[in-house]
């Protein structure tokens, strides 16, 4: 007998009581018809809105072509999405899989396996971040290192060490020549829109350079076009050795990759890794046209731009409501609002305002709306979360 006081759903999520049944651009609509200004894009990944047209076309035409195959054989879309990926970023070559997960465990398998090859397999540890989040596999928890990701779910994979944000100090003393890499967010996501200075990145890298540890960017979040560039960290003008890529990649369709220089993959050779679904026609042809899109300069400018006029605008609200809003952080539209009344207070009232947002650690409420929306659509926003603080002051 089944015990029917049980979930059918395991229940590892607190769920806000809406039903989705259909997305237009930056809109959701519920099963009642309530329209829904949405900033979350399911949490960064609908960088393009709901039902774009042109990505509905794409999936449309693969779905009434060819779904699978496996990666037994040479897969076009594949093949195509690479080649995109190679020629818009510091990367020679890509390994798709189908979440940011994935991507960061072939990101730590190809840094034991450098090291391997190197002939200093015992150089194995990886150097992260406080409040850095890199997803739930056993190895991503161990590698963001959180009492609220581990708890619970040792013993933990060994090989990585944490370092508190942004101190410079600890991270001097830490990176020597037995570090193997080191992994970052360029702005943390989850951690609470936390970016690291262009500085530390610059300075990351060239202590990298120092002791040949390998740089890791997870750029699961604020890639993909979010704060304007193509990926954050061009905006340090600084490249990684390899880099995790998801979320926004895939448009809504599961897809992500990890992609890395010729030398950082250099041991990873046939048979040493592998996926079923990962770089799938269906999930590449929807990446392709993402990237398409995304990587047209006119296209990023705008993000840059709607990002700086909401980031402005958010200001004022700050300014408006000090009880409710501390600051704004983020760049370009990854924005956070530092909330002076519990985050999940303000993402409650927006919501009965018919606005999403995403709560994040460090009290901050997450703005990730779709990159597409438009400037009327983000002016609407901040009235109705001008609202919504007005109701919890
Ligand atoms: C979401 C996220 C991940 C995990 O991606 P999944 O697709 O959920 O596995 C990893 N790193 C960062 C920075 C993320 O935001």
């Amino acid at each position: 007998m089944n015990d029917a006081s049980f979930p059918p759903i395991l229940p590892t999520y607190a769920r806000a009581p809406l039903s989705f049944e259909r997305g237009e651009g930056a809109w959701l609509i519920e099963r009642d018809g309530r329209r829904f200004l949405d900033l979350t894009s399911g949490i960064g990944v609908n960088a393009l809105g709901h039902a774009h047209p042109a990505l509905v076309a794409t999936l449309t035409e693969q779905a009434g072509k060819l779904w699978h195959t496996s990666n037994l054989f040479n897969i076009p879309a594949q093949e195509a999405l690479a080649a995109a990926l190679v020629e818009h970023s510091f990367a020679d070559t890509v390994f798709f899989t189908n979440s940011g997960t994935e991507a960061l465990e072939l990101a730590v398998k190809m840094t034991r396996r450098y090291w391997h090859q190197a002939g200093a397999p015992e150089r194995h540890t990886i150097l992260a971040f406080e409040g850095a989040f890199h997803g739930r596999s056993m190895a991503a928890i161990s590698a963001a290192g959180s009492a609220k990701l581990t708890e619970g779910f040792g013993p933990l994979l060994p090989g990585f060490l944490h370092l508190p944000f942004g101190d410079h100090d600890a991270l001097d003393a830490a990176l020597d020549d037995s570090v193997a890499a080191v992994i970052v967010e360029p702005i943390q996501g989850e951690g609470g829109i936390r970016p690291l200075p262009d500085a530390c990145l610059k300075g990351l890298r060239a202590a990298c350079d120092r002791t040949g540890a390998l740089l890791i960017f997870d750029e699961v979040q604020c890639g993909m076009g979010r704060t304007g560039k193509l990926f954050a960290h061009e905006w340090a003008g600084v490249t990684p050795d390899i880099m995790m890529i998801a979320k926004g990649i895939g448009g809504g369709f599961p897809l992500g990759a990890t992609l890395a220089t010729a030398r950082a993959a250099q041991a990873m050779t046939a048979g040493t890794h592998g996926t079923t679904y990962g770089g799938n026609p269906l999930a590449c042809a929807v990446g392709t046209k993402v990237m398409e899109i995304i990587t047209d300069p006119a296209f990023l400018g705008h993000v840059a731009r709607k990002g700086a006029t909401l980031r402005q605008k958010l200001e004022g609200l700050a300014a408006a409501h000090p009880q409710v809003i501390e600051s704004v952080r983020g760049t370009g539209l990854m924005l956070g609002l530092k909330c002076k009344v519990p985050n999940t207070d303000l993402v409650a009232a927006a919501r009965d305002q018919h606005l999403l947002t995403v709560p994040a650690a460090d009290n901050v409420v997450r703005l990730l709306p779709p990159l597409t929306i438009t400037k009327d659509e983000l002016a609407e926003a901040v009235t109705r979360l001008d609202r919504a603080a007005g109701i919890l002051a």
